[in-house]
């Protein structure tokens, strides 16, 4: 999917933001670079700043405007430093990256980057079917063009990860943690549950508040971290040491 999205960078001034920007593609597994009338490319500081990168740096496609840039693209996304909405939609880059991945399996998708002092003109925005906008600090809002590259394509590399399942495999990596540490099944929960109510009322913690209520919290506490069975006894450990007793399970 990746595969099918490039980077547009149009009129870029500095050669080290478009080296920087090539690192940062390849970093997240992005090779497509398309240059829109650079001031000044090849240069040595552009592959200076690529370190690695040197292959999508060298295989950069220039071109003289945008629409040769993103001819045969079926999605184009602009990118914007300002918060404009009332001509274009406007995203968020994680509903701009699930975008382009969607679009990026039928067909070319470009996301495009504008000129470091003054953005995209118009003309080109309007050649973009919809804009992403970086939430930054609003009293310093305009990112290095390199560093919005990275965040974009971190966000799409997330996307595409997201999309073949692999994210799924790393969060249950996550969650459900190393072997022998399986998740608890609801009746251990459950006995754990009845077990630190017992224990709070040995140790007088409710008082003159309502067990119930203290309960829900603490089930809803339980429930987010989805406690795993090692978990379980190390609690159930710790609730029996509070009451006095080695071991509370009956
Ligand atoms: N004064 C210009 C700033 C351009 S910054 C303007 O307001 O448009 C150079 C490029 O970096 C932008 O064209 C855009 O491609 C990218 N960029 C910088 N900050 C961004 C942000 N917060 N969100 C999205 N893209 C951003």
């Amino acid at each position: 999917m990746l595969e099918n999205i490039r980077i547009v960078l149009v009129n870029t001034s500095h050669p080290g933001n478009i080296g920087a920007a090539a690192r940062a593609m390849k970093n997240m597994g992005l090779s497509k670079l398309v240059l829109v009338d650079p001031v000044d490319h090849p240069t040595f500081e552009a592959y200076s700043r690529a370190a690695g990168a040197d292959d999508v740096l060298g295989d950069a496609q220039v071109v003289k405007t945008l629409a040769e840039a993103v001819s045969g693209c079926i999605w184009v996304m602009g990118t914007s430093a300002r918060e404009r909405t009332v001509r274009w939609p406007m995203m968020m880059p994680r509903q701009c990256a699930e975008a382009s991945i969607e679009q990026a399996q039928q067909g070319e998708v470009a996301i495009v980057f504008g000129r470091e002092r003054t953005g995209l003109t118009n003309e080109e925005l309007e050649q973009c079917h919809a804009l992403v906008n970086i939430p930054t600090n609003p009293d310093y809002s305009s990112l290095n063009v390199a560093a919005a590259v990275q965040v974009l394509c971190y966000e799409l590399r997330l996307a595409a990860l997201a999309a073949q399942g692999s994210l799924r495999d790393i969060n249950d990596n996550v969650t459900a943690r190393h072997q022998g540490d399986k998740p608890a099944t609801s009746d251990q929960v459950e006995g754990m549950y009845r077990h630190l109510y017992q224990m709070l009322e040995d140790v007088k913690f409710f008082g003159t508040s309502n067990p119930d209520i203290i309960m829900r919290r603490l089930k809803g506490l339980f429930n987010r971290a989805h406690v795993t069975v090692r978990e379980v006894n190390i609690l159930r450990g710790i609730f029996s040491a509070a009451q006095g007793r080695k071991s509370a399970r009956k």
